[in-house]
Order: C-alpha cells, then sequence, then structure tokens
C-alpha cells in the first residue's frame, strides 16, 4: 500500500513510499482511509523540532485525523462490518491507569497517539482498537470526519465552561481556534473577539463567527480589548496560541470571575502574575488534552449534524499523497489553514 513516512530523523524527510498492509488482530478493525486531515503535530514532526526529537522514532507512517470504510474486522470486533464508514479517536488508552480508571481517557498516563508513536493515517490501510472507532452517520461527509479530531479539541475548549451569553476571547486563529469560533458562535456566545495577526486566519475568522478580529502585534492590544467588553474583560478566554505574549495577553485581560481554558502548547516556560492574574481577579484556569472519550466525540458528530457548512472556509486545501511536502510548505508560509489529504 502506499504510505507517507517520516522516515529519518532530520527536517523534512518525508516520502511516499510502499508498506505492507496491517493485519487487524482480534480487537482491531482495518481501515481503508479515504482523507487524512494535516495537523499541526504533523508540521512539528516535518521541521524536526525539539518535541518531534524527543518523542517520534522514524520510520513512522504519520497521520492521525482521518476518515476511511472498515475494510476488515477482527474476531472480537463485532459492532462493525466492512463497508461501514468510519473516524477514529486517534489516542490509544491502556484502560488500566488511574486517569482511564476515572474515565479521564483523554490524560491516560500510557497514551500511544497514531501517527506519532504508532503507524498513523497517512496510508491506504490502518489497524484501529474496535473501541476508538467513531462511526460517521450519512450527514458526515469524508472531508468532515477527516477533521474530527481537532474539531474536537476545539469542542472540548470550548465545552470546559458555560460560553452562552458570555463574552468571549479567542487568541490564535489556526484551524483550532477557528473551529472554536464556530461552535462558540453556535452555543450562544455573546460576544466572540478573536486576537490573531495574519490576514488570511483573520479573514476566515470574521467569516465564520468572529464579531471582531483584532492584530495583536499592533499598539494598546489590552486596553482595545478592555474597551471592547466594557472595561471589565472577557468571561472566557480561549487560548489556542501557546505564545508567551498571548498568554500573558490572556491573563492581563480576563474578567474577574472568567474562566481560562488554555490548549496552546508553548515551546517555553511562561510566568504567571498568581497573585493579581489568578487569586485576586478569582478566575478558574483549565488545561485541555486530547478530546473526552467520547463526550466530546457526541458534541462534534451533533455539532456536524446541523452546522458542518459554518466549518467550510477553515478547510483551505485538498492535495493529493504525493504533494504532501506541498501541503507543509503552505502551511509554513501562511498560505493555508487546514489541508485534508485524498488519500
Ligand atoms: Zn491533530
Ligand atoms: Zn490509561
Amino acid at each position: 500500500m502506499k504510505a507517507i513516512i517520516k522516515a529519518e530523523r532530520m527536517p523534512g524527510n518525508i516520502i511516499l513510499t510502499q508498506k505492507d498492509i496491517p493485519v487487524p488482530n482480534d480487537d482491531e478493525v482495518l481501515i481503508k482511509i479515504k482523507k487524512a486531515g494535516i495537523c499541526g503535530t504533523d508540521f512539528h514532526i516535518y521541521k524536526w523540532d525539539e518535541w518531534s526529537q524527543n518523542r517520534i522514532n522514524p520510520p513512522v507512517i504519520m497521520g492521525h485525523e482521518l476518515a476511511g470504510v472498515i475494510e476488515k474486522t477482527g474476531k472480537n470486533a463485532t459492532k462493525y462490518k466492512k463497508g461501514d464508514r468510519v473516524s477514529a479517536e486517534g489516542h490509544i488508552v491502556c484502560h488500566h491507569c488511574k486517569s482511564c480508571r476515572n474515565g479521564l481517557f483523554h490524560i491516560c498516563d500510557n497514551v500511544k497517539i497514531i501517527g506519532v508513536d504508532i503507524d498513523g493515517c497517512f496510508a491506504e490501510y490502518m489497524c484501529m482498537p474496535e473501541s476508538n472507532i467513531w462511526p460517521l452517520g450519512e450527514y458526515i461527509s469524508d472531508k468532515y470526519g477527516a477533521i474530527m479530531d481537532p474539531l474536537g479539541n476545539a469542542m472540548h475548549t470550548v465545552m470546559a465552561q458555560p460560553v452562552k451569553d458570555r463574552n468571549i476571547l479567542i487568541t490564535g486563529a489556526g484551524s483550532i481556534g477557528l473551529f472554536a469560533t464556530a461552535i462558540a458562535r453556535s452555543q450562544g456566545a455573546d460576544k466572540i473577539v478573536v486576537s490573531e495577526p495574519n490576514e488570511m486566519k483573520s479573514s476566515i475568522a470574521r467569516k465564520i463567527g468572529a464579531d471582531l478580529v483584532i492584530n495583536p502585534l499592533e499598539e494598546n492590544t489590552e486596553s482595545k480589548i478592555l474597551n471592547l467588553f466594557g472595561g471589565h474583560g472577557p468571561d472566557v478566554v480561549l487560548e489556542m496560541s501557546g505564545f508567551k505574549s498571548a498568554v500573558e495577553l490572556a491573563f492581563n485581560v480576563i474578567a474577574k470571575g472568567g474562566d481560562m481554558a488554555l490548549l496552546g502548547l508553548s515551546d517555553k516556560k511562561i510566568t504567571i502574575d498568581m497573585n493579581n492574574n489568578i487569586i485576586f481577579k478569582g478566575i478558574t484556569v483549565r488545561g485541555i488534552n486530547g478530546r473526552r472519550m467520547f463526550e466530546t466525540w457526541q458534541q462534534c458528530d451533533d455539532y456536524l449534524r446541523d452546522y458542518a457548512g459554518n466549518i467550510d472556509p477553515v478547510i483551505t486545501h485538498e492535495i493529493g499523497m504525493e504533494e504532501i511536502n506541498r501541503g507543509f510548505e503552505m502551511m509554513a508560509a501562511n498560505q493555508a489553514v487546514k489541508v485534508v489529504l485524498n488519500i
């Protein structure tokens, strides 16, 4: 089968090659992949940054965002049959650690991520534990099935606190920040302000539900945001960028009693004024990782049933497997947001 691998421990070196079709064990299904989303995580592996160097053991088949069709089922995998259309949760969890036994599968101690720790979905076929499968209703096309993973990151972040009738600031309009903008709008948020320096991403944010997009590189961003929200700042901040300046902005402007959800990963340590920005403000800070299994998937399924068309502007490109490196180059040049591979 055709497969896209990270071949060696160096920048780039992403190759379309031939691999054997994997064989499912008793508890797995074999999926014929139709479409796969390229994620920021894949871009890190492409760049071979510090995180990738510590985590990835090439050669590995990349990719963790998928839509496909069941091709074969293991002996114990009886819930699905050949031909069923599916997506899948890419975090394979242990079911035994303390987090798993408390229903917090998304923070499993022993998680294995497809396309990172084990072979992923940038291939014609892949095996998945049956328990990771999310079946796709006819109202979810393959294109949307292939982005349920990052849509789920956004959903998890938005749903971590009430947003209805509250003022929201979203820092960072990559694909997850943009999905969060659309979801917060559908959930009845009051005013939604997005901070994003890139013009293409800003214009998409406006299209899919932001009342206003501000450029954080311009002067007086903090006072501008405070003025927008009646002098007391946003009730909810969804931090999607991981940039030090954005995190500092978020803590400085959030309203007293507000809710802060942090999803963006930082590449360096960030210092917070705990007294003034957390304790005296009485805010709640939450870290967001992955998707709740499978509450978030159900929420995404419901969202796509009603609003799939709303997130269309985020999926800027669909390309063939042989164009994978062009996909990364477009991401590097900020010319693409969500790129979907046709497998
Ligand atoms: Zn991803
Ligand atoms: Zn576990």
